[in-house]
Formats: structure tokens, sequence, C-alpha cells
């Protein structure tokens, strides 16, 4: 089994905020400054340093445009080894609270005694704050998935991307009483900007081991077999509360499919905990607790 390295710890508890961009970033502004230079002393070869830079700019977009890269600076795709030792599976829930959906889910969840991470967008928090509120209640985490959940999230500058991630930390903060700690762009799409903004507010980059696809598929079989796909210790997985697909029957995938996933995940000894519980080195009072409750869960 491979476990990620420290090194994938949250960039938040790193003493380092003098250098807020990713190598990579820092290599392509000096790359920008060679081809500039290199036009300047040599004018006949301009369109070599203008394809020097084309194909820059074709990278860093290809690194947006992959949610689980690493390009553009730190990003989960798996949880810390410790907490992969530990035999610790993350679920995180995104696009919610949803009124019609979130309750059923956390119903479920604890059914299960399972703990989950969701992802929820600032405007919804604000439009459900009780429902907000029930989610940290019933032991699970709120975290940050923009404000707006805009489909342009990827092309923002970075003041716009500061603005509409702020704006969510902000609300959710005031709503739930905790400050996320994590952040996960809209469909997993950002630019090179994201990267210094969570930096100043501190939170880290989540994307995931695996993706339901569960605002697409319909099919719960089809959405539970991609998730359950070699599942281990340490994986991240992303499904939807918020702009779920329905089954023939009408009933969110999410729903249909979540019963069979924590089936599945305690048949492997696996224990589902929230992002904040799997990031600490020793096992939280949370982890602990879920470990519990799943094990009387399955007496
Ligand atoms: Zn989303």
């Amino acid at each position: 089994m491979t476990t990620p390295s420290d090194s994938l710890l949250p960039a938040a508890h790193a003493s380092d905020k003098t250098a807020p961009w990713p190598a990579y970033v820092t290599a392509s502004l000096a790359w920008h400054a060679g081809a500039g230079l290199f036009a300047i002393a040599a004018p006949a070869s301009w369109p070599w340093a203008v394809a020097a830079i084309a194909a820059n700019h074709a990278v860093l977009t290809a690194g947006g445009l992959w949610p689980r890269s690493r390009w553009l600076g730190s990003n989960w795709t798996r949880l810390p080894a410790h907490a992969a030792n530990r035999r610790e599976i993350a679920i995180t829930i995104d696009d919610g609270p949803d009124s019609a959906v979130t309750p059923a889910v956390l119903d479920l969840l604890d059914a299960h005694g399972a703990k989950a991470t969701f992802f929820c967008i600032g405007a919804e928090a604000r439009a459900h704050p009780a429902l907000c509120r029930e989610i940290v209640g019933r032991g699970h985490s709120v975290q940050n998935h923009s404000d707006r959940h805009s489909h342009r999230f990827s092309l923002l500058g970075p003041k716009a991307m500061a603005r509409e991630i702020a704006a969510a930390q902000a609300s959710l903060a005031d709503i739930t009483g905790e400050a996320p700690r994590f952040f996960r762009a809209p469909a997993g799409l950002r630019n090179p900007f994201l990267a210094p903004v969570l930096q100043r507010l501190d939170l880290q980059l989540v994307s995931w081991t695996r993706r339901g696809f569960d605002t697409v598929r319909r099919e719960p079989s089809d959405v539970l077999a991609r998730l359950a796909r070699s599942l281990a210790g340490g994986d991240i997985l992303t499904v939807h509360d918020g702009n779920a697909a329905r089954t023939k029957d009408g009933t969110a995938v999410l729903l249909a499919v979540l019963p069979g996933l924590l089936a599945h995940a305690r048949s492997l000894g696996l224990v589902a905990v929230t992002l904040p519980a799997a990031s600490l080195q020793q096992p939280g009072n949370d982890a602990v607790a879920a470990a519990k409750a799943a094990a009387s869960a399955s007496s």
C-alpha cells in the first residue's frame, strides 16, 4: 500500500509564509522573464520566445484542469500517511447543504457510525444555517467549497478568487462557530492564482482519490462500484448532497449509494472520519468515537 508523505500535511501549518507561489509557478515566471530577455537580445528569434511562453501556459492550464495535479501547489489526493496507517478514509460530500437530501444523509451516517466532511457552498449555508449547524452538531465537519460555486471559478483573477473564498470562509465560520481549514475548488478546477490565496487564508486544498460522478450518473450500482474500487485506508471519496442526480424513482443517488459504501468500508476494517480528524497525528476523540460507533453498528 502506498501512502503520501508528510509533505502533504496542511500548508496551514507550514511556518514559511514568505514564499506563497508554488515552485512550478515561480519557475514559470522565470521562464517568461527568460523568454522576454531572449527576444530582446535576439529580436529575430521572437517566434521562439512566444512559443516558449505558449508552451508554459499550456502546462499551467493543464495543471488547473486536472483536479488531482500538484503542479499549482499543495493538493491532498489522499489522507496523510498517519491516517492511512490508522485505516481511516474520508467521505467528502459537496455542494450542500441541501434541505431535501442532507438530513437523510446525516441519518445514514449516524446509523453506520460514520463521520463525513461536507464541502458547503457559502450561499447554500446562508440559506440553511440551522442545517449547517446540525452537520457540525452531529460530529461532522463543514469545509469551504467557495461562496457561489461559479462555473467560471477557474477563470477568476486573484482578487475575485480571494473574495469568493473569503466570503464563504466568513459565512461558514459565523454559522458553525468553526473556521474551515480545507478548501475544494468547484469541480476541482483552478488556476495559478489559487495557491497564494489559500495560503493567505490558511486553507489546504483537497481534491480526491476517487469521485462518484453522482451529479450526472443516475445508476447507484455504477456510482458505488466506482467509489468502492480498491477502497483502502487513506482514500478520499467525493460525492454530492447538493446538485445530486436522481435515480429512476427520484431518490438522490448518494442516499442509494451510502449504505452499501459504508458497509463495504466496514467489511474492510476502514473507519470514515472527518478531514480535521484525519489531519491529527494522534487519533482525535471524534475518530475514536467513530471507530467505536462503527464497531457497535456492525455488531
Ligand atoms: Zn461542487
